[in-house]
């Protein structure tokens, strides 16, 4: 048998706790308090092992109410139910009590069977509502959130209803400065709000935690304006709540088209909703729509197949030349994978880049891309050659793995290449996320001999910061950054650009230069490459080969 439960009787009447604790003295352990204050301290050593207290009112130093008052504070008290005994039937005090947080009553004419079968059955129900509701947050728990979300669905035929996943951003990061202790403070509020919102919500509702800092709401509706007025004002008062964080709140909103649809379906539409909203400063929340269903299969369909398809060898890798202005020569080139897929469309990398970043599979492909222009190099020398540079283009996520410098080490060294014939490209805004660890990354990679190019000058914010902070050796610009602001701007900034790059003694590459105009205008400021349509598309090996070959002769 296990160990009994405990009960605290809190009575200032020594006849009083003797014949409680002789009534129930065989089926649970009786602890004894004389007044409020001292409960609280027996509450306190033991709160993991009492069950239940039984509350006189009336007692010196702290009464009862007191007692119910301070509990009632207290979130690690929340399950331990409290049976108030009375002498008379007072209606005030009762409602008083039952507004204090208090269980049920009972009369002080210690008539055993009806005390044991009460305390039974509140502690039977306290159980149960432990299992039920989050100990944090008060809401259902995942699992109950469910089951009554399912019944509710599968009762409510001809009704609408939608989910909503809600929850704070950046929530690990705030619980990572600010500890634990604030991370649940923050998930209680939450809770708080949440429940406060949806007790005041007319139709038919659930809400749970789901786990975490993301809480479910399910709820009937009939208007999506109801929806979203709902959700404002959540996130207003959560907002209000932690000023000091800038908390943003993130909601995904889903329609249910079909009250049988799996639940499991359900959440994921929504989750997905809030993805979405992740780091998108302007709207918090959102509503799931047919497209973005159709683009996660399409990811799926992607992340099925990558692996097998970087196997097969269907990634390429296509070559756009680079040409210097001066002698409208090729000068170098960049490469850029395709997918080949087996029936012969080829995919951009607009389609696939973005998601191999997410999920990490862009440190296989970027390295296979490398080797495959360290293959193509080590052929130009074998040939007699001399090849010109080929830029490879390196995802930010290999900043964050530890062999990315070794794995580039290790590839020049097994096709015996000098790195100069390597060149890095790194995305402007790459730049951003972690200033120190790439001052360091560009530091090694000089260390080992390569050029670092900044793609993209100009697409982010600070650009010029950067430039100062990192001692960078080439710059590219991309027309369709100048083209933003109007054409007349756009060239004063590009003048601004080329001079000072040429100031700090930093080659400038023009990049997606279209117009026999642009050409002669960067020519006017003294640009010193261009790549671009104008010259040429990026093609396949052989066609970049034979470019090459008639140029040499
Ligand atoms: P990016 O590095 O800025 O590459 C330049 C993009 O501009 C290429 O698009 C190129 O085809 C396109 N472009 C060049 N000239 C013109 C022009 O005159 N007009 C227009 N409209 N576009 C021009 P692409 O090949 O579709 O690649 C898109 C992006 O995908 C690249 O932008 C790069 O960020 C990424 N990417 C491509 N290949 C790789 C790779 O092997 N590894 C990684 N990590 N990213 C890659
Ligand atoms: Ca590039
Ligand atoms: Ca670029």
């Amino acid at each position: 048998m296990g160990k009994k439960n405990q009960i605290l009787v809190v009575d200032d009447s020594k006849f009083n706790r003797t014949s409680f604790a002789n009534i129930l003295k065989n089926d649970y352990e009786i602890l004894e308090a004389e007044n409020g204050k001292d409960a609280l301290w027996v509450l306190g050593k033991n709160k993991d092992t009492i069950a239940l207290v039984i509350l006189d009112l009336v007692m010196p130093v702290m009464d009862g109410f007191g007692f119910l008052e301070v509990v009632g504070k207290m979130e690690e008290y929340r399950y331990i139910p409290i049976i108030v005994s009375t002498t008379d039937d007072n209606e005030e005090n009762e409602k008083r009590c039952l507004e204090l947080g208090a269980w049920d009553f009972l009369s002080k004419t210690f008539h055993p069977d009806i005390i044991n079968f009460r305390v039974k059955n509140a502690i039977d129900k306290s159980k149960v509502r432990e299992l039920e509701y989050d100990a944090l947050t008060d809401v259902y728990t995942q699992q109950k959130f469910s089951q009554a979300t399912r019944e509710m669905l599968d009762n409510g035929k001809g009704k609408k209803f939608a989910y909503i996943h809600f929850d704070v951003e950046r929530f690990k990061i705030i619980n990572s400065f600010y500890g634990s202790k604030e991370g649940d403070r923050l998930i209680s509020k939450v809770g708080q709000v949440v429940r406060e919102t949806m007790e005041c919500y007319e139709k038919e509702c659930t809400y749970g935690r789901i786990t975490g800092d993301i809480f479910g709401i399910c709820l009937e509706f009939e208007d999506v304006k109801e929806l979203s007025d709902l959700v404002e004002k959540m996130q207003n008062q959560i907002k209000r709540f932690f000023v000091l964080y800038y908390l943003e709140t993130t909601a995904g909103i889903y329609v249910i088209e079909d009250n049988s649809m799996e639940l499991s379906a359900i959440y994921e539409n929504a989750n997905l909703v809030a993805q979405k909203c992740k780091g998108q400063y302007l709207f918090h929340e959102a509503f799931y729509t047919k497209e973005m269903g159709e683009k996660v299969l399409r990811e799926q369909a992607i992340m099925d197949t990558m692996d097998a398809a970087l196997q097969d060898e269907q990634f390429i890798v296509y070559f756009q030349p680079k040409y210097e202005l001066k002698k409208y020569s090729p000068s170098g080139a960049e490469a850029l994978v395709r997918w080949q897929k087996k029936d012969g469309t080829i995919v951009p990398p607009s389609e696939f880049i973005p998601l191999f970043e997410r999920n990490g599979f862009i440190i296989k492909l970027d390295c296979y891309v490398w080797e495959k222009v360290c293959q193509f190099i080590r052929k130009e020398l074998d040939a007699g050659r001399t090849p010109e540079p080929i830029s490879v283009n390196v995802s930010r996520v290999h900043l964050y793995n530890p062999k990315f410098l070794e794995t580039l080490v290790d590839l020049v060294e097994k096709y015996k290449i000098s790195p100069k014939y390597l060149n890095l490209e790194l995305t402007e805004s790459a730049f951003f996320d972690n200033v120190r660890l790439m001052q360091n990354a560009v530091k090694y990679l000089h260390k080992a001999g390569f050029t670092v190019f900044m793609d993209d000058f100009g697409s982010g914010y600070s650009s010029l910061n950067i430039l100062k902070d990192i001692d960078l050796d080439v710059i590219k610009i991309d027309m369709k950054f100048l083209s933003k602001g109007g054409e007349e701007k756009g060239m004063k900034i590009l003048e601004a650009v080329i001079t000072m790059a040429k100031s700090l003694h930093m080659p400038v590459i023009a990049e997606g230069v279209e117009e026999k105009q642009q050409v002669q205008m960067l020519k006017r400021l003294g640009c010193h490459y261009i790549q671009g349509y104008y010259f040429a598309r990026p093609m396949p090996q052989e066609k970049y080969c034979e470019l090459i070959i008639k140029k040499d002769e």
